[in-house]
């Protein structure tokens, strides 16, 4: 048995229906924005690997110090001890992340992160004797996979087994350019109503529901409101921090800053599974009190992992060095380059971009996650040496830094073969 076959003996993939599925690509080796498959073919990872790669596989870099770091201390249990590595990581994050931000908490992963994030902004209200339930989040939004981020997440088809078992949430309107008016409006009404204790936001692009963007003049005014009416607001950075948006992160876009952030993907340049919530002074301060029963009670084993720490320390490295905001930069501008020549597709819907990413949206009959098209597309893509991985009709480039400009042709020049193939079917 080769090892894809091996694989569907045993292992159960995510997002993936197993009766169907084809078998999963072995991958037995990565570098730069290259992944090499165990047949010898190579793939230009233009998804980062589910958002999470910024400087290239296997970076000697982040290599390097992730193994000093196990030769040193792999491991220790974070309540009660601490290390350097989380400290330091920790201090570094606190100089880059959106002004406010004053404490770190570390879990494992995105999802976590934002269970994290509903809960101390749950317990911040309890804590300080006003106590409120509601959680506000836009209606298209993706938050995570565990039942708080679900809950605050679309009511989609990716969540409707467990819908009853969701608690309740007030959605708005994402403010799409032309759309703003509407938005301002849902959140003026319900942040009138006292009870309401936080608003999650994926700020400017939702990477989920199809990299989907909104201008950061729109959000500054949500925040404003969420101010004035005393709304905790959480800033879900998990895909857009470290660089994604073309700024360290998406809230520097804005005026109005976040009282909360939460981080993982980038957060160790996609080497090591790692969360991060951090706070303001104000959140953290109620839950500082004699009474115990005000503590904040929750923690994962892993928390604040060294060896996921010292990624994270590797990867900040090289994320400031001026060559990685030199490629950002460059790579804005190839997508700018890219989208202008593309405006006149007669089957385009939209091209948008934010920073390094690009998404392109087609005009097709059906657009759901579940049609063809979307195999289609992503097999084509893969015959042509490229993983992108389409939500329904929309196309979307998020690549690591590195990745050089004769690959960034190869991706555009398969998005334009998947033109050609849409149009030639007739959808
Ligand atoms: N928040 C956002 C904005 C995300 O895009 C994701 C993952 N795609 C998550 C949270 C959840 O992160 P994880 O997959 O690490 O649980």
């Amino acid at each position: 048995m080769n090892l894809a076959q091996r694989d569907h003996h045993v292992i159960w993939h995510p997002y993936t229906q197993m009766k169907t599925a084809p078998l999963p690509i072995p991958i037995v080796r990565g570098e730069g924005a290259l992944l090499y498959a165990e047949d010898g073919k190579s793939y230009v990872d233009a998804v980062a690997s589910w958002w999470v790669n910024l400087h290239g596989h296997a970076h000697p870099y982040i290599a390097q110090k992730v193994a000093e770091q196990l030769q040193t201390l792999e491991h220790v249990i974070f309540a009660g001890f601490t290390h350097p590595a989380a400290v330091t990581f920790a201090e570094r994050l606190l100089q880059i992340l959106p002004q406010g931000q004053r404490r770190i908490f570390y879990s494992d992963n995105g999802s976590t992160a934002v269970e994290v994030a509903l809960k101390m902004a749950i317990q911040y209200w309890q804590n300080v004797g006003t106590p409120k339930k509601k959680i506000i989040a836009f209606r298209d939004s993706y938050h995570g996979d565990t039942f708080g981020a679900m809950s605050v997440s679309a009511r989609s088809a990716f969540t409707a087994p467990f819908w009853s078992y969701l608690f309740e949430v007030e959605f708005v309107d994402v403010p799409i350019p032309g759309r703003e008016e509407e938005t301002v409006k849902q959140l003026e009404t319900l942040a009138r109503a006292e009870d309401v204790a936080a608003f999650i936001y994926e700020p400017l692009v939702l990477g989920t529901a199809g990299m989907v963007m909104y201008s950061p003049d729109v959000l500054d005014r949500l925040l404003a409101i969420c101010q004035e009416h005393h709304i905790l607001t959480i800033a879900d950075e998990v895909m857009t921090g470290f660089g994604r948006t073309g700024l360290t992160f998406a809230s520097d876009y804005l005026e109005h800053k976040p009282d909360m952030v939460t981080l993982s993907k980038g957060l160790t340049g996609g080497t090591m599974a790692l969360g991060v919530t951090s706070c303001s002074t104000a959140i953290y301060d109620s839950f500082l009190h004699k009474d115990k029963s005000k503590t904040f009670f929750h923690g994962h084993s892993y928390t604040a992992n060294p060896v996921a720490c010292s990624a994270g320390l590797a990867s900040m490295d090289l994320l400031l060095q001026p060559e990685t905001q030199q490629n950002i930069m460059r790579i804005s501008r190839s997508h700018a380059a890219f989208a202008s020549g593309i405006a006149s597709w007669p089957n385009l819907k939209q091209v948008r971009q934010q920073g390094t990413i690009l998404a392109v949206e087609f005009e097709v009959g059906a657009t759901s996650y579940f049609s063809n098209l979307r195999d289609t597309l992503y097999n084509y893509g893969l015959e042509q040496g490229v993983i992108l991985r389409p939500l329904g009709n929309i196309i979307y480039i998020i690549p690591p830094y590195c990745i050089t400009e004769e690959q960034l042709d190869q991706v555009y020049q398969t998005i334009r073969g998947m033109q050609q193939l849409i149009l030639g079917s007739g959808s």
